[in-house]
């Protein structure tokens, strides 16, 4: 559905690379590409794509919300939780082996808390809402079956009284 959204409005040249940022994306450790890696990318398109082009492309979809823009020193991107969202059919199909889903609200997290242990992943927002349910201070793996401890998480929850 987004794909007859997305076609109406972009060319087919630059929905390959949008594709082809998505896959860097999904590949990526902690769901980022650098800003100037993707508009590079097209010098690696067939055929090329030029890069003021690809620029012009990168901030038209930071600017309609597909891509979310982190500022610092050097500017990274990331698929915002629209996108992800919205295509996610397309990135559970293309992408099947390498998406994880959130294990509380099975939604595609791409950061978000991973297990040491096992495979369990979780949004932030997820695991902080999950948590203060709790009755408990320690962070442990929301998989019963699990259990393992968090201590890399810190959820900065308000205190009890
Ligand atoms: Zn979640
Ligand atoms: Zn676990």
């Amino acid at each position: 559905m987004v794909y007859f959204r997305m076609a109406s409005t972009f060319s087919p040249q630059e929905l390959s690379l949008f594709r082809s940022i998505i896959e860097e994306i999904v590949y990526s450790d902690d769901g980022l590409i650098q800003e100037t890696e993707a508009i590079s990318l097209a010098t690696s398109m067939e055929p090329r794509m030029k890069v003021s082009d690809s620029e012009e492309l990168i901030q038209h979809l930071i600017q309609d919300k597909w891509l979310l823009q982190h500022g610092g020193k050097e500017r990274q991107l990331s698929l915002s939780a629209v996108t992800a969202s919205e295509l996610s059919l397309y990135l559970e199909e293309v992408y099947e082996d390498c998406i994880s889903k959130c294990f509380l609200c099975k939604i595609i997290t791409f950061k978000g808390h991973r297990c040491t242990k096992c495979k369990v992943r979780v949004h932030r927002k997820c695991c902080r809402k999950f948590w203060m349910h709790q009755n408990t201070t320690s962070v442990t793996c929301p998989d019963p079956v699990c259990g393992e401890h968090w201590p890399h998480v810190e959820l900065d929850l308000p205190q009890k009284r």
